[in-house]
């Protein structure tokens, strides 16, 4: 009766049990905000005083004032502020 009874060396394996919990966190990152400012608008207001009254573009009426309202010009009461 030859027990075979050789436990031989186990080789203990390292087990892998540093359990990092520092790349555990994923997930709720905060969005990074980003303002962008390339649609400002010039704060100077464009406008042209006329030596004669001219009319405008939008009412017609005779100013010698007339503001700038896109490509056209406008008399104080139309100009949209
Ligand atoms: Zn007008």
């Amino acid at each position: 009766m030859a027990e075979d009874a050789s436990l031989g060396d186990f080789a203990s394996e390292p087990s892998e049990d540093e359990s990092d919990d520092e790349t555990a966190e994923r997930g709720d990152e905060p969005a990074s905000v980003t303002v962008s400012t390339d649609d400002v608008e010039p704060a100077t207001a464009t406008y042209r005083v006329a030596a004669t009254p001219e009319p405008c573009a939008e009412c017609a009426t005779e100013t010698t004032r007339l503001w700038r309202d896109g490509e056209r010009f406008v008399c104080g009461d139309c100009k949209d502020w």
